[in-house]
């Protein structure tokens, strides 16, 4: 026997359309590409989306067709999300800090046959627009003052928008409907369409406004630094319009004076963005005297992509705000382990409660969580044994876009992460690697997250990276390759020395680099394999 309710469809459109009648005058704040402050709010929100929407379709846009962007934080990017998959077509937002053949690939692969773009992308895309045969429509995201003039046949975003009326209708659709679409950033091999449907991303937005999730309400005032072009802004843009947050968008600009800046004159309540953002934040706060941080208003920030460090943790306590560490992927979302504290550890002093905070969180309710050994069988949840991390859940994907749903699965419909991690017996998800990157010596695994974290616990390195280097009696060693802060000097026996106290000795890396700086993903990342390639060679002679 069915149930007896109404089954009305979770759409995007859906979530705009609340916030637009319950939430009309909270404000949206954005920096532009333009050097511009635009304040709106979820009615000029709604209003302009439905513009964009009825432009969209006057341009042939149908139900399915793929809508690309290059674009930052800005008003008309979110105004992006909600229009394109509101009218049922797919946004895909391409990461601009991928090389050009790669974003050629994304795009070519997408079969997008609209690109928009911010102005700060003219050149870029005037060197692409020749390969990217199946874009009819190239949108500058800006006014006729801005216009760029390289782009052939270019239309201007604001002219379009301005040439509707906004009387638009949201049309119903099935909620398994693709909504949009993003792509890993490929680090190994090519890079894989990741397919959202608005029923996953409703679903997923659910979970940021939780109080066990990200607490996200209508109090908050939210300084949006993860882009939108990574993980759909990890699903902030949808869940605040759920709950009717205040959003601000920091545009190109995301150095540390900027954040710190809009942080203050916004009120900023809530925050979330990669360690490489913070260590900036941090940076500002640390080195430009008169900066007061008691002008902040920050309660919570949300730190994910890669491992939050200890001692990044530590700073944002000193200064009051909660760090949330939590982690997935593209493929999960990617909110699926949020790190927050259990009744048991307020009685935890704070050294305890930072042991508990730099794992990356438990699995929130719809997301199912295992470790596999290499027998293939699960291990246990008991925080010491670590296998290979999978995923089951509503707003896990099932496959990638070209190929079938099931695909990307195994059998019992479980999604191997490529992340190696430990699970304790409160359920915390303790990462200790990407499969790829775990360091093999003798037999036993080193976990180059956790050497990382060590490192840069160190007062005076700025970032740390660890790779494992062929060694012909071990397998494998580590090679610790580190910044130091400006003006430090540490020797090599200085850290060998700090590390010593922190990990086991054979953990103990056998030589250390000091380099001006790390190589980093499109998505903040450290580029282990760029590492590799520069230095296995050198250390394998
Ligand atoms: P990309 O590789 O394109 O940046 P993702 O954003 O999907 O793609 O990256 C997901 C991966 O990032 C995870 O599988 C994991 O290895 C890493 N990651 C994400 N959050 C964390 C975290 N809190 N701690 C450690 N690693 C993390």
């Amino acid at each position: 026997m069915l149930g007896l309710m109404q089954d009305r469809q979770l759409l995007i459109s859906s979530l705009l359309q609340h916030a637009q009648q319950y939430h009309p005058h909270t404000e949206i704040v954005s920096l532009t590409c333009e050097g511009e402050t635009i304040r709106t709010n979820y009615a000029g929100l709604a209003q302009r989306s439905a513009k964009l929407a009825q432009s969209l379709a006057a341009l042939g846009v149908k139900p399915g067709d793929r809508v690309a962007t290059l674009a930052w934080n800005t008003h008309r990017h979110l105004e992006l999300y909600y229009a394109v998959s509101g009218m049922g077509a797919i946004l895909h937002t391409v990461n601009p800090r991928l090389f050009p053949d790669q974003i050629d690939y994304i795009v070519n692969h997408a079969e997008s046959c609209v690109l928009l773009f911010d102005i700060t992308f003219e050149s870029l895309v005037s060197s692409l627009q020749p390969k990217l045969a199946k874009v009819r429509a190239f949108i500058a995201m800006t006014d006729e003052a801005h216009m760029p003039v390289s782009i052939e046949g270019c239309h201007c975003y604001e002219t379009l928008v301005e040439a509707q009326d906004g009387s638009y209708t949201w049309p119903q659709f099935d909620e398994k409907t693709a909504s949009s679409l993003c792509y890993t950033s490929g680090t190994t091999g090519n890079p894989k369409g990741v397919l959202f449907s608005h029923r996953s991303t409703v679903l997923h937005s659910f979970i940021a406004c939780q109080a066990d999730g990200l607490q996200l309400s209508s109090a908050d005032s939210t300084l949006l630094v993860v882009p939108l072009f990574h993980v759909n802004a990890w699903g902030i843009p949808y869940a605040s319009a759920m709950c009717g947050a205040k959003l601000v968008l920091p545009g190109p600009q995301l150095d540390g004076k900027t954040l710190f800046d809009l942080a203050v004159q916004e009120k900023c309540t809530f925050s979330l963005g990669v360690p490489t953002v913070w260590l900036g934040f941090f940076k500002h706060i640390e080195e430009t005297p008169g900066v007061d941080v008691a002008e902040l208003r920050l309660k919570r920030v949300v730190i994910g992509g890669s491992a939050a460090p200890r001692a990044l943790i530590t700073k944002f306590d000193k200064i009051g705000i909660f760090a949330i560490h939590a982690w997935g992927m593209t493929e999960t979302s990617p909110l699926a382990t949020i790190g927050n504290l259990l009744p048991k550890h307020e009685a935890y002093n704070e050294e305890q409660k930072t042991d508990v905070q730099v794992k990356q969180g438990r699995a929130i309710y719809g997301v199912e969580l295992r470790i596999i050994g290499e027998s293939g069988r699960p291990l246990p949840h008991d925080g010491t044994v670590a296998g290979d991390l999978q995923v089951r859940g509503p707003w896990v994907t099932s496959g990638y876009y070209g190929g079938k749903s099931g695909d990307a699965l195994d059998a019992e419909g479980w999604f191997s992460t490529g992340d190696v991690a430990k699970i304790d017996s409160d359920g915390y998800v303790q990462l200790t690697d990407r499969s790829k990157d775990v360091i093999k010596s003798g037999g036993e695994w080193i976990s180059s997250i956790d050497l990382e974290n060590a490192a840069v616990a160190h007062p005076d390195i700025q970032e740390a990276a660890v790779i494992g280097i062929p060694h012909p009696k071990w397998q494998e060693r580590p090679l610790l390759i580190a910044v130091r802060k400006a003006g430090a000097h540490p020797s090599v026996d200085d850290i060998k020395l700090f590390l010593a106290e922190r990990v086991a000795k054979w953990w103990l890396p056998d030589d250390i680099i000091f380099v001006d700086e790390l190589p980093h993903t499109a998505t903040g990342k450290l580029h282990k394999v760029k590492l590799r390639e520069a230095f296995h060679a050198q250390f394998n002679s």
